[in-house]
């Protein structure tokens, strides 16, 4: 590594890059005039000559450290200074054998230095050759055999070979050296190292052309691309400021950093000392996981960042070592997964859910790169393998995951049917088909006990044995048993021997018109996927919760008022785009006051339960039901008019007053009051709207409650007092 050059004077700085140039002179001027001579004056000779070899030794120190770039002269002082020295020490001598010694080196110096270096020292050299004949100091013969010697050496140096390309040469395989040991320890992090001579029993090849054993390489590549992938992806959906995971090496003792996703700079690389901090206390195995918010300034606790640097919030948990284990603590512990973020909140059920999600899914990982390891396919498979999954592992949502999987599936196998469904309470529904009769089975939905696909689910088996098919059993539903497939494989969507209370996410399917076309290999392979399919499926449900929840409200599971003011914002822009129509109802429940004085809170918000599972239910997916306020909501309709809402409204009204809820035994009802304003005749702007159908409602108040009124019914003369709250 190169150092700064510490701050000089200019002037001694001219001197500093003059000095080994002057020397080089002096001893230059001093060997024309005789001065290196056996005869001349012994002690001037040694002064000049202990001169010239101090400052050339100064001068290879300042190389030695990389100080020389900043000098004007710096890079061609040193070999002009040490020719000279080297004619010297060769003229002093008296040996006429030592005359060799600048002529190799002028030879050494053409070959190993650019071209900038080199012709200065040796123009310097021939210059001082031709001031010693000159001198009469060299005959004329002599120095024509000079001459010529100075050529041979230069030429059989430069056939010689380069010394620097030797040098990179070195130094490239030092680096690579040194790279393949760190390949190593990662690879032995997560156990999918291999020996070529370690070779596992191989599997038929998926592919026509066969290019050689695909090593642990490539399983590293999927393990670390998936962890980078899943901490990206949990670190923009938390708002985290880093997420990394901490990989306990218990041979070295060490905490190796393996994966990490930040927005700060001052992450360290580790590895760190396994005995400090939060991820200490998990790698004990004293307990799963650990929560600090807010985290007190100065506390280190987590080993990567400096000492101090603050964290708003934290929270880290095991990396259990077995996937399919409900409790990390049975299985041993094999890393941790830390996230921090400026926040000082707590990190919410949701949040946590996701974070545990996360690393039981880059458990999985492992342990998928493990079987990756020893399935020992051939290259040009293991490639397309790493590649469709790390496709499945970008996905964040459900739909995405499914398509991903079937895709996954598809690359590697001459298929021609495969479907991924998921599991809600007991109903199966298909969230992805592919192939034979996609259209029909996309979206279908079917109970556990109907087909194939249900009895996997239910009994935690791959069907059918074998991966033969028949055409007798109902793939999905009764409707469905497809004659012309052969092969067969439904595996249940749930981690390989798992504990059985971990549940089932569903099912993938996979057919195929050729017969015998999943060996037992292939059945392993196509488990990998399921398995990296099912952890993804769990985690796609978590975020999704997690973004409802931040759009939602808890109670009443409406949608926010936040979100309510823009899609009002949006609905209004589109409708007037497309010279359309949109209809915005707000709702009051009556007398909620005394409702809440007579039967208490408890009752009320069991009410606003009740009330908004109703509105949510009669509203359609293209509209928006919001909770607008404590006790009154807002439903915007899309492409629909006055006329439409109100046949809405009312049937929203009738089925709130229909709603009987008990208090101690006995039936207590309430009634709701809805006004209604409609784009484009009552408004064209959100607060226009809003203002007009909140107008309306106060007139249903007015007019007696358990109503709906549309602006067109008020008039002119109402009082601009409104009813509701305005935001
Ligand atoms: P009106 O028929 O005129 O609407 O009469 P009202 O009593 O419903 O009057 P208003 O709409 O002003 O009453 C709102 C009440 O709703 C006040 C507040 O105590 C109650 N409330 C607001 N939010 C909640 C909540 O989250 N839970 C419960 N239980 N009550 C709430
Ligand atoms: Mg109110
Ligand atoms: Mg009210």
């Amino acid at each position: 590594m190169r150092r700064r050059p510490a701050a000089v004077p200019p002037l001694l700085q001219r001197a500093d890059e003059a000095y080994v140039m002057a020397t080089a002179v002096v001893g230059g001027l001093a060997c024309i005039l005789g001065a290196f001579e056996p005869t001349a004056v012994w002690w001037l000779r040694w002064v000049l000559l202990w001169l010239m070899v101090g400052v050339a030794a100064a001068d290879a120190r300042n190389r030695a450290s990389g100080r020389i770039d900043h000098r004007a002269l710096g890079p061609y002082e040193g070999p002009v200074l040490w020719l000279v020295l080297a004619l010297a020490i060769a003229r002093s001598s008296g040996i006429p054998e030592l005359e060799a010694l600048p002529v190799g080196l002028a030879g050494f110096l053409f070959a190993t230095t650019p071209s900038k270096v080199r012709t200065p020292a040796l123009a310097a050299v021939l210059l001082l050759e031709v001031g010693l004949a000159a001198a009469g100091r060299l005959s004329g013969g002599l120095f024509m055999v000079h001459f010529a010697l100075y050529g041979l050496s230069c030429f059989a140096f430069s056939r010689l070979g380069s010394y620097q390309r030797w040098m990179v040469e070195r130094a490239q395989a030092k680096a690579r050296a040194a790279a393949d040991a760190e390949t190593r320890t990662r690879a032995e992090d997560f156990g999918v190292h291999t020996r070529q001579a370690e070779a596992l029993p191989r599997m038929p090849s998926l592919e026509e052309h066969n290019t050689g054993p695909a090593g642990s390489r490539q399983a590293l590549d999927f393990v670390e691309q998936s962890i980078t992938l899943q901490l990206e992806l949990l670190r923009t959906s938390l708002e985290l400021n880093t997420a990394v995971v901490l990989w306990h090496n218990r041979d070295l003792a060490e905490l190796h950093l393996r994966g990490v996703s930040t927005v700060r700079d001052d992450v360290r690389q580790g590895p760190f000392a396994p005995g400090v901090g939060i991820p200490a206390t998990i790698l004990r195995e004293e307990v799963r996981e650990m929560q600090v918010a807010p985290v007190r300034a100065g506390l280190a606790m987590l080993p990567y960042y400096s000492e101090g640097a603050p964290v708003g919030g934290l929270f880290a948990v095991a990396i259990p070592h077995r996937v399919g284990a409900t409790d990390a603590l049975d299985a041993g512990v094999d890393g941790v997964l830390c996230v921090d973020r400026e926040r000082t909140e707590r990190f919410t059920d949701a949040e946590r859910t996701v974070v545990r999600q996360t690393a039981r899914k880059i458990a999985m990982d492992v342990a998928c790169g493990r079987v990756l390891k020893q399935s020992e396919h051939d290259r040009a498979t293991m490639s397309r393998f790493v590649v469709v999954l790390r496709e499945l592992n970008a996905q964040l949502g459900l739909e995405g995951v499914a398509r991903a999987a079937s895709k996954a599936v598809k690359t590697l196998f001459s298929v021609d049917l495969v479907a991924v469904s998921e599991l809600e309470g007991d109903i199966l529904r298909i969230v992805h088909a592919d192939g034979i009769n996609a259209d029909r089975f996309q979206g279908l939905q079917f109970t556990r006990d109907e087909g194939l696909t249900g009895q996997a689910v239910s009994k935690r088996v791959v069907l059918p044995h074998g991966g033969e098919y028949r055409g007798v059993q109902p793939i999905f539903t009764a409707s469905d048993r497809l004659g012309d497939l052969h092969s067969l494989l439904v595996i249940p969507l749930c981690p390989p021997d798992s504990d059985p209370d971990v549940p089932v996410v569903g099912a993938l399917t996979v057919g195929s018109r050729e017969a015998n076309l999943f060996s037992p290999q292939q059945q392993k392979v196509l488990e990998l996927i399921a398995t990296t399919l099912a952890t993804k499926l769990d985690l796609a449900r978590s975020h999704e919760k997690l973004r409802d929840l931040a759009t939602h409200d808890g109670l009443t599971s409406l949608a926010l008022r936040r979100v309510f003011d823009e899609r009002i914002e949006s609905m209004l822009q589109r409708a007037e785009r497309t010279e359309g129509r949109m209809a915005l109802m707000l709702m009051d429940i009556d007398h909620f006051k005394r409702l809440n004085d007579n039967y208490g809170h408890t009752f009320g918000d069991e009410v606003l339960r009740q009330v908004s599972a109703v509105i949510g239910r009669a509203v359609r997916k293209v509209d928006l039901a919001a909770r607008y306020g404590g006790e009154e909501f807002a439903v915007l309709l899309e492409d629909a008019n006055e006329e439409g809402a109100v046949q809405l409204a009312e049937r929203i009204r009738r089925d709130v007053e229909a709603l009987v809820f008990d208090f101690d035994g006995r039936p207590v009802n309430v009634t709701l009051s809805l006004g209604i304003a409609a784009f484009p005749r009552d408004g064209g702007m959100p607060k226009e709207l809003t203002d007009n159908a909140d107008k309306a409602l106060y007139k249903a108040k007015q007019d007696g409650r358990n109503r709906t009124i549309s602006f067109s019914q008020v008039v002119v003369e109402v009082p601009t007092t409104p009813a509701l709250s305005t935001p």
